[in-house]
């Protein structure tokens, strides 16, 4: 193991080791990659040189399979429901609504959607 290899993904909740896999978009050590079975490993990733296209796909790919995990979904509901991501919400959509460039592409998406709910009702779309 070397002492270059970044932390453990769990390295400050306890586990305190260094990695030396890549396993559901996470670099873990050998213990907390053994707890999460049913995902594909990787070759851990150097940080001393920059990632190959080869090597950022891999990584991509891995953190795909754990997007699809119902781990990753059941943490994803849970979060929807935080107060936290509620808020997060609130306050993106009020910097939109204050953003006059983005109410200028709400609208005309808006418009572009009736267009086309008319052009199929064969109506004739006035622009
Ligand atoms: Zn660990």
């Amino acid at each position: 193991m070397l002492e270059s290899a970044p932390p453990c993904f769990y390295f400050g909740a306890g586990c305190g080791r260094r990695a030396v896999t890549d396993k559901a978009g996470k670099s873990l050590c050998r213990a907390c990659a053994d707890r999460l079975p049913g995902y594909v490993e990787y070759p851990l990733q150097q940080p001393s040189a920059p990632p190959t296209s080869a090597e950022k796909e891999v990584k991509r790919q891995s953190e795909r399979d754990y997007r699809q995990s119902e781990e990753y979904k059941a943490q994803a509901r849970a979060y929807r429901q935080t107060e936290e991501y509620r808020q997060r919400a609130r306050d993106r959509r009020r910097r939109d609504l204050a953003d006059p460039a983005w109410r200028a592409r709400h609208n005309e998406s808006i418009r572009r959607s009736r267009a086309k709910a008319k052009t199929a009702r064969g109506e004739v779309a006035s622009s």
